[in-house]
This record gives structure tokens, sequence and C-alpha cells, in this order.
């Protein structure tokens, strides 16, 4: 028995500096539209010290000291553990890894980004957040940074999701959150909605901005955002600096790597630092990075690669990213994470120059979730229903590994854990 289960790093090894990619594309990355002055408006919205980062051109950013104790106090470095239920179920030829980041104390990986914002935001004299939310988990994550920093936080949630999920919004209220349903009665904007209909239900769009009207109302006040800008996946690798340590020790090049996407964040921060290392050509082999979408919001898939807006109230400037436009409407499901229009910039921009390629899962999720079932029987962890898209696409990928009789080194992130999503597990399983 020398099989290696479990790669932890020590305390010691948790990565110093964030890796940014910018400079190590082969072209730059097509810069935000400065439309009726919206770029300048953002220097209202967004975090300083985040805004100089969106931008920046240095490689390696170092990771502020507090922000690195922050980590600690937040369970980092996290795991890499070797799937043997799931190769032993599958009978794969394939040797499978996973990251751990469903150990998060509010169970995503949201928390490496809301830390290092919120404490740039309290750094900067500011002394309250305001935050859209979806699925939770951004809200969630904001609250913690923000309880721990003693920074006061509100929420505006999709208030369809909101209704949904009283224990979500429990666990952000312990944290001292205000936590409103999105559109809310807080802003003109969400005023102006719940006039024409009381009962809206919101949509991931009028919550950004709403909170963005918020942060330009209140001087006190700025706006973290949870996924899809530069700066956001730059914090998130964290995750893929780790992952690329564990999997030298073990000694282990992949052939993949997969994560879910919505905007991109998880996938960015897992994939990017190993991505450039690819195209600084310090490694030979070819890996594959798979993103896992829904049909309900396929923006790589189905997207066009074009400027278009963030949000539905066109507050931000437009980006250039695969996008499904700012007013598609998409259908619900339960991975209400990975509902987004738009993906990433840089992930759109990788997507587009063939290094990245992504799948996307029908949108009554039968399929993930019974991945999900399979993985939670084999290895004994919950993924967020989120993550149950990179779960099936790993499970995917190790039965071609089987069919061809391949020793695929396949490796995914868990981006969050499912504690407070099991019934939307019950109801698609039917249990
Ligand atoms: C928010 C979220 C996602 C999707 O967001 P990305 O920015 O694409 O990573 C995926 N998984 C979990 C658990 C999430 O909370």
């Amino acid at each position: 028995m020398n099989r290696i289960i479990q790669v932890s790093l020590k305390v010691e090894d948790l990565p110093r500096y964030w890796y940014n990619i910018l400079p190590d594309l082969p072209e730059k990355l097509p810069e935000p539209l400065n439309e009726d002055g919206r770029l300048e408006k953002l220097k209202d919205i967004i975090i300083p010290e985040c805004l100089r980062q969106e931008y920046s051109t240095e490689r390696w950013i170092k990771i502020p000291d507090e922000v690195l104790e922050l980590y600690m106090r937040a369970g980092r470095p996290r795991p890499l553990h070797r799937a043997v239920g799931l190769e032993k179920k599958l009978k794969t030829p394939a040797r499978l890894y996973y990251k751990r980041e469903d150990l998060s104390p509010t169970g995503s990986h949201k928390v490496n980004t809301a830390l290092a914002q919120v404490y740039y935001a309290a750094e900067a004299g500011y002394s309250r957040v305001v935050t859209e939310t979806g699925a939770g988990q951004w809200g969630t994550a904001v609250a913690y940074a923000a309880s721990l920093m003693n920074l006061r936080s509100t929420i505006y949630w999709v208030r369809e999701a909101y209704e949904w999920k009283p224990e979500r919004r429990r666990f952000m209220k312990l944290y001292g959150a205000e936590v409103l349903a999105s559109p809310s009665e807080k802003t003109e904007f969400g005023r102006s909605l719940l006039k024409q209909n009381p009962d809206h239900k919101g949509t991931l769009g009028i919550a950004i901005s709403e909170a963005a009207e918020d942060a330009l109302k209140n001087d006190d006040t700025i706006y973290p955002v949870g996924s899809v800008l530069n700066y956001v996946l730059l914090h998130q690798t964290v995750i893929g600096l780790e992952t690329i340590k564990q999997l030298e020790i073990i000694d282990e090049v992949p052939d993949i790597m997969i994560a879910c996407l919505g905007g991109g964040s998880n996938f960015g921060g897992f994939t990017l630092p190993m991505i450039g290392k690819m195209l600084r050509g310090e490694i030979e082999k070819k890996i594959r990075f798979i993103a896992a979408q829904s049909e309900a919001a396929p923006n790589l898939v189905k997207g066009v690669y074009q400027y278009d807006f963030p949000d539905t109230a066109k507050i931000l400037p437009r980006i250039k990213g695969y996008t499904l436009t700012h007013d598609y409407v998409m259908p619900t499901i339960w991975a209400e994470g990975l509902r987004y229009h738009m993906a990433s910039p840089i992930i759109s921009y990788l997507k587009h120059r063939g290094i990245v390629e992504a799948v996307a899962y029908p949108a009554d999720e039968r399929a993930v979730f019974e991945a999900a079932r399979m993985f939670v029987q084999a290895e004994g962890f919950l993924p967020a229903p989120e993550s149950s898209y990179a779960v099936r696409a790993m499970i995917d990928e190790a039965l071609k590994a089987k069919e061809k009789g391949e020793e695929k080194v396949i490796v995914a992130n868990i981006s969050g854990h499912g504690f407070l999503d099991l019934e939307a597990y019950s109801r698609v399983l039917n249990i």
C-alpha cells in the first residue's frame, strides 16, 4: 500500500504571491469600453487597490501578510485528494484527483477573494460593503469576510433564491449581514421595478445594479465583486498555485484539468497558474482545460465573443467576452451560481484562442446530480450543485480514458460543498 491518497501542504507552503496571467498572454487583453464615463464611475464602485490590480501587468502580485493570515484562518492551504473510490467504481485506468475548496468556512472558493477585497476596502477606509448574490455563496463569503474585519455588509439577493434558501439566509444574518431580497425598496432601481411588479422575482443583473447604486450613493460604502473581473481571478489563483505544488510533490503532470464555470473565477483560479506555465513553455505536455457549464447558461459554448454589459442596468462598462447578451433570459436551475450570461474576459480570450474548452450539460440537471450522487457514495464528500458539473465532466473523461485504455491524470476543482443545497439534490434525484 503506497498509493498517495491525500496531499497536504504545510502552512509555510501557502503561496506568497497571486499569479497574474496578463503579461503571459500572447496578446494584450481587450480593454473595457469607456462609454458615457462609465470607466471613471468605476472608481466610486470598485475598491481602489482592486482596480489597480485589474490592469496590472506585473506577473506576481504580493499577497499582503494580513490576507495570508486570513487565508490561514480560513483553513488554507487546502488538501488535494485522490479519488480512489471513484476510480474503483468507474473501473478506469485514469488517476483522478480533486482539490478541496469545499472545505471553506462558508462553503465555497469565494472566500479567497472576499477576504482580499474586504481587507483592501477596510485599508482604504471604507466601513461598509455591499454586494449582490445569486446562489447565496458570494453573499455568504462577503458577510463572513466583513464580520472578521468589523465592516457592515448589505447583501442584495435575487428574490427567487432568497425565498428558496432560508438556511443560507440565516447563515448570512448570523455573520451580521443585512440581507435584502432584490429588487428591494432600498434603491431607486429596485423601487422602480417593484412599482411595475410587486412580486418581481429578480435577476442577478438587477441585484448587481442595486449594489452598484448603493455604493455610488454612499461614501462609506464600496462594492466587492464576486467573479468575472481580472482581479477576482487573480485572488483565486491561490487555488491553482497550491495545486501545482501538490502535483509536483507526487510527481504528476495532469492531462486534463476541470472546473465548473459561471463567470469563471474558480475555473480561472484553478487553471490559470498551469496555463501560464504552458504559455511560458515550462511544460511539454499539452494539457486540456475543460470548463463545465449548464445548457441554461452556456456562455462559452453558445455565446458570441463580443463587447457586452456585465449587468442589466448597464451601470458597468462593456467588456469583451463570450456572452449570451445581457438581456438573455436563462431558465432556472438549482446550480444558480452557474447561471450568468457572460464569461470572464480572460477565460473568454483563452477559449477564443483554443487554449480552454467548454462543455454544457442539460438544464434538467439529472446527469450532473447523478454524478454528485456517485461522488458522494464513492468519496463521501458532498459537492455543491455547481461543483457537481465538474464532477460530471471528470467522470465522463475518466470513462473515455477507460474506453481507450489510457492512464490519464485528471484533476478537478470542487468549488464548494452542498450542505445547504440538499433540497436541490432531493428534488432532482427524488430522494
Ligand atoms: C459562485 C460559484 C460558482 C460559479 O462561479 P465562478 O465564478 O464561475 O467560479 C461555482 N461553484 C460555487 C460553489 C460557487 O459558489
